[in-house]
């Protein structure tokens, strides 16, 4: 296993590209995957450009044979992934009464099913060295509900659900898994919820504004460091002051 290789999904725009600088600014070689190959591409530029090690990859990680060729290129590149940071995520707001199985199965694939899948892909390597982090990426949604978010709520606590679960079966085989809750940050996700929505949300906030994507990434690199050696299936919560457990 390579000693400090990442693959971070979603990382072609907002919280996931903050989180892929971080890591290889502390250097960490980053597999930078995206939907977008251009989005992907750019953010790997970026970091090659300021001297860090990254190669783009495209690919859907709720498609079984996209993950299965991301993680391919990531090793052949980068090595086994020691660390993997399940980011990718969609938003999309209705109303209960208004939501089509159609919303709810996609929002359950990429969040669930590719937080499974990819977490598929790297963990026997991770057991086999007996070492490895992984970090999911969920939301506050998942630990008090949103409304008009109920399918995101859902898939939300379902990632956080298989975090402590997952934590319990492999931390004593020398891998960590936690997760991250993030309040409200500047991303262009954010910006596809109503402004009506951002308004009450933001008047609520303790902080009195949302957060930006590179004080997750702070979280997250926080998790991955040996000095949170003793987190095991928590949900950390960058959140302005939103939810305080
Ligand atoms: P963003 O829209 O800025 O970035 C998400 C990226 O994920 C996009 O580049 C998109 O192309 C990619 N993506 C979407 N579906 C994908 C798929 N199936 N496979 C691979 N890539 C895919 O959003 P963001 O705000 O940075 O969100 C990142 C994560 O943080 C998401 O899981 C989101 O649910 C979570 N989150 C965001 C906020 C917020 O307020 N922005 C709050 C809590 C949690």
């Amino acid at each position: 296993m390579a000693a400090r290789s990442a693959i971070v999904t979603g990382a072609g725009s907002g919280i996931g590209c903050a989180i892929a600088i971080k890591f290889a600014a502390i250097g960490y070689a980053v597999t930078v995957n995206d939907l977008s190959l251009e989005r992907a591409e750019a953010v790997a530029l970026g970091i090659r450009t300021t001297g860090g090690t990254a190669v783009a990859v495209a690919g859907d990680v709720s498609r079984e044979a996209d993950v299965a060729a991301i993680y391919a290129a990531a090793v052949a590149v980068h090595g086994e992934a020691s660390l993997l940071v399940n980011n990718a995520g969609i938003a999309h707001q209705a109303l209960f009464e208004n939501l089509t199985v159609e919303d709810f199965d996609r929002m359950f694939a990429v969040h669930v099913r590719g937080t499974f899948l990819m977490t598929k892909a790297v963990l026997p390597a991770m057991l086999s060295a007996g070492e490895g982090v992984i970090i999911n990426i969920a939301s506050q949604l998942g630990q008090i509900g949103g409304v008009e978010l109920v399918h995101y709520s859902a898939a939300k606590a379902a990632i956080i659900g298989m975090t402590k679960a997952l934590a319990r079966e492999v931390s004593a085989r020398g891998v960590r898994v936690n997760a991250v809750a993030p309040g409200p940050i500047n991303t262009p996700l954010v910006m596809e919820l109503s402004e009506d929505w951002r308004a009450a949300k933001r008047a609520g906030l303790p902080l009195g504004r949302f957060g930006e994507p590179e004080e997750v990434a702070e979280t997250v690199a926080f998790l991955a460091s040996p000095g949170a050696s003793l987190f095991v299936g928590q949900t950390l919560g960058p959140n302005s002051g939103d939810v305080m457990l």
